[in-house]
């Protein structure tokens, strides 16, 4: 695959933060589900990249994250494996909030309350995103989906949403706008990850995001964890850090601009 270890090995990382998580060195002996390690053994993937030794751990502790790595850093699954992994120990997917006594609703709802919400900005991010899911999910009964706009296939996507799906792969408008068709509901999100946060905000979507971010922020769904990634660390971004995560540890691998 496209890691360059050796580029990797000697790059400088800093991580700060109140209480720190220790990195790992191994995924073998990171405590990550043994579904899960299979998983990654079958992508692979032999050891962690920097990224992952520390983002791995710190969001398996439950922390939020923000962290600035460059492209091809192993950010994809820096994110998504102990955001799974978490998720296959609060006993998989949780079920939609309750509808019985509503007359079986539920059943005939065509919507999905995702456990997991990813924003990316582009469709081939995006979906390069949704296949990693996929890729790690094998074998659980998690389900994903993605969905994106500028495409012919909504009606595809819509029905990928349309019996229960837990993690959720979007870009912010398309997302926006099946929250308006009732087709998704963000009251269950207890994950959140912002990709390419920076590139999202030069394409314009700030108000975007922070009307999803508020649709996120429902008692129901209890504390949620925020982990943000970007290549730059510019004072937008930093803004946004400071509105969206709480007590977070800033992991920054390699030289980062602002
Ligand atoms: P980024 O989001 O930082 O640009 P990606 O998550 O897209 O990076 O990863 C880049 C490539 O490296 C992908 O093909 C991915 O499957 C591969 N990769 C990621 N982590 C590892 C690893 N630990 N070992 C080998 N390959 C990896
Ligand atoms: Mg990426």
């Amino acid at each position: 695959t496209g890691i360059n270890f050796d580029k990797y090995d000697d790059i400088p990382v800093e991580v700060s933060g109140e209480n720190v998580v220790p990195e790992i060195m191994s995924f073998e002996t990171s405590g990550m589900d043994k579904i899960l390690l299979r998983n990654v053994a079958l992508s692979g993937y032999r050891k962690p990249t920097p990224v992952q030794r520390h983002a791995i751990p710190t969001v398996m502790a439950g922390r939020d994250l923000m962290s600035c790595a460059q492209t091809g850093s192993g950010k994809t699954a820096a994110f998504v494996l102990p955001v799974l992994h978490q998720m296959l120990l609060m006993g998989g997917p949780a079920p939609p909030p309750s509808s019985s006594g509503v007359g079986g609703i539920s059943s005939r709802s065509r919507c999905s309350y995702p456990t997991y919400l990813i924003l990316a900005p582009t469709r081939e991010l995006a979906s390069q995103i949704f296949s990693e899911c996929r890729k790690f999910c094998y074998g659980t009964s998690i389900r994903a989906a993605v969905i994106y706009g500028g495409s012919e296939n909504t009606r595809e996507q819509l029905r990928a949403v349309e019996n229960q799906v837990d993690i959720v792969v979007a870009t912010p408008g398309r997302l926006l706008d099946f929250i308006d068709r009732g087709r998704i509901h963000l009251a269950n999100v207890r994950f959140l990850t912002l990709d390419e946060a920076d590139r999202m905000l030069d394409m314009g979507f700030e108000p975007q995001i922070r009307q999803i971010v508020e649709n996120c922020d429902m008692p129901a769904a209890g504390q949620r964890q925020t982990l943000m990634f970007s290549a730059t660390f510019p004072r937008e971004i930093q803004r946004l850090a400071s509105d969206f995560l709480h007590d977070y540890i800033f992991l920054a691998v390699g030289r980062v601009g602002s």
